[in-house]
């Protein structure tokens, strides 16, 4: 089919009146239905459409799945926070992309002209509206229609599945390692949880570079994975204190870098792995909010701690240029949409080995 012809039909499909398309929805705490929904009318000025062929699943996914007291949302709420797929239709100004451009889109609602945002630092827009498949309707629907601003090509040689992981796991970490704890070559990076998804994603681009890294797994399986995927020193947690492991492994001198995001079971543990000077970035706490943290011991040692969330759109596109060149992502299972809760539970009960992807 040609351009013209794909733009063709597809601008006829988008436009038509009543139509209905599949969408993942919340229904309440615990309870997703696939349900049929109007679809999107055609994509005004400065937008594009896009139909959606994969979703990658993150933690965030189950804690808006288990329920979010706090966080300001309604149900039933569409679900899914990163995507990729295929540009449908073009609003008419658009002339950046074109039906059939294959894309990932950046899932929080930035304003596009505050100070972080004019300097590329999106994840710290004054404005921020919303974070998609959270706070309002995700990407988890047959077609979604997005500022084009927001939106990044995906290169030749990349899929569909791959890519999915590019706006917050891979993104997420490349802005983790690299723009936070500024990860240099020669460096040793502790990163906890290897076997999860940006565990494993954080071990493939930290061994890219030329750091050594240790990680941390909670079974023998995971510890031969975690290998294979090149990681120096693997430690089963549950067998072993990694704190005194990482000790030894480096002669009583502590990582330059700790990588966290379970929380309270390990972050006290990978503060003690640093070196003076080092630094932890963090980018979640899966085992619970709040620790009680040494103070004496933070600036005796002037360790440096960086929360992290997300990332910049720069971050999707240099993620997306790692992948074509070869460091992909682990992909534990695929599922179809209609067993996306299926994925959630499998991530929840912390049985992966890299990333669940939803196609559809
Ligand atoms: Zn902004």
């Amino acid at each position: 089919m040609t351009g013209a012809v794909a733009a063709t039909l597809a601008e006829s499909v988008s436009a038509s009146p009543g139509r209905t398309m599949r969408a993942l929805t919340l229904v309440a705490d615990r309870k997703i239905e696939l349900l049929e929904v109007a679809a999107p009318s055609a994509p005004a000025a400065g937008e594009v459409q896009i139909r959606i062929k994969a979703i990658g699943l993150n933690h965030i996914d189950v804690w808006g799945w288990r329920g979010m007291a706090f966080a300001k949302r309604k149900l039933p709420l569409i679900v899914g926070v990163e995507a990729a797929g295929e540009i449908a239709a073009v609003g008419p100004d658009v002339s950046s992309f074109k039906a059939g451009d294959r894309v990932v889109a950046y899932g929080a609602l930035t304003c596009g002209s505050c100070k972080a945002c004019r300097e590329g630092r999106d994840n710290l827009c004054e404005n921020v509206a919303s974070i998609m498949g959270f706070h309002v309707d995700g990407f988890a629907r047959d077609l979604v229609n997005m500022p084009a601003r927001l939106v990044v090509p995906i290169p030749d040689g990349v899929s569909f599945r791959d890519a999915s992981c590019a706006p917050v796991a891979f993104g997420t970490v490349q802005h983790m390692l690299f723009d936070n704890a500024k990860l240099e070559p020669g460096e040793t990076i502790l990163v906890q949880a290897g076997g999860s998804g940006i565990g494993s994603t954080a071990i493939k681009m930290a061994k890219a570079i030329g750091a050594t890294v240790i990680t941390t797994v909670g079974d023998q399986a995971k510890a031969e994975k975690a290998k294979a995927l090149g990681a120096d020193h693997v430690i089963n947690y549950r067998a072993e204190r990694f704190e005194g492991v990482v000790r030894k492994l480096t002669g009583k001198k502590g990582v330059d870098v700790a990588f966290e995001h379970v929380g309270p079971d390990t972050f006290n543990g990978s503060l003690l792995c640093l070196k003076r000077g080092g630094r932890l970035v963090t980018c979640g706490s899966t085992s619970g909010q709040s620790i009680t943290m040494n103070l004496f011991q933070l600036y005796l040692q002037q360790y440096r701690i960086f929360g992290s969330f997300g990332c910049s759109i720069r971050n999707i596109r240099e993620s997306l240029a790692k992948m074509a060149s070869g460091l992909t992502p682990v992909i534990d299972t695929e599922v179809p949409l209609a067993e996306f809760e299926r994925g959630l539970a499998r991530l929840e009960s912390r049985q992966v080995f890299g990333k669940i992807i939803v196609m559809f």
